[in-house]
């Protein structure tokens, strides 16, 4: 029943696809922004940590889809409209820019903790049930980055508020 479910599993693939495009688009954007946090040490020091594990995530996707026979030419076309519009709000260079990529990270970490969820629930329904470790090892980590930047909203905002009064917010 379930391997000649193709409609299930064509949207599994895309799914699939999406989200190594998204992983792919979450390195670009961390990587951009580590250089800038030299007044933030914890932070870049966590977000270097996830580039890492965005590595290994699209790596885990790549595994997937040649398990599942997808070419690997067919990576570069996924859509990224979403992402597309938080990268332009992450690479946007303003002065409060320490507090819009805060902001927007959380914003993307809950993108994709949605995105595995979905991968997730169709993996079982589309008979895709042995990738359910890989997945589910990746939504642990997008929500344990997602639970650290939470933490980071308040004391990021407020860390910002006294550099602003100190009069040094250049560089971040
Ligand atoms: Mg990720
Ligand atoms: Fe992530």
């Amino acid at each position: 029943m379930a391997n000649t479910d193709n409609v299930g599993l064509e949207l599994f693939l895309t799914g699939l696809r999406n989200q190594h495009a998204v992983e792919n688009q979450a390195v670009s954007l961390l990587s951009r922004q580590v250089e800038r946090l030299e007044n933030y040490p914890e932070m870049e020091a966590r977000m270097r940590q996830h580039i890492e594990e965005s590595k290994q995530q699209a790596h885990r996707l790549e595994e997937l889809l040649t398990g599942l026979g997808s070419s690997s030419s067919s990576l570069k076309d996924a859509g990224l409209s979403f992402m597309g519009n938080m990268a332009a709000l992450a690479h946007t260079v303003a002065p409060d820019e320490v507090l819009k990529n805060t902001l927007a990270n959380f914003a993307f970490e809950h993108f994709e903790i949605a995105a595995y969820k979905s991968l997730l629930a169709l993996a079982d329904t589309v008979g895709q049930s042995g990738s359910r470790s890989a997945l589910e090892q990746s939504l642990s980590e997008e929500i344990s980055m997602a639970q650290w930047i939470d933490q980071q909203i308040a004391p990021t905002t407020l860390r910002f508020l006294q550099r602003s009064r100190a009069g040094t917010t250049a560089g971040v």
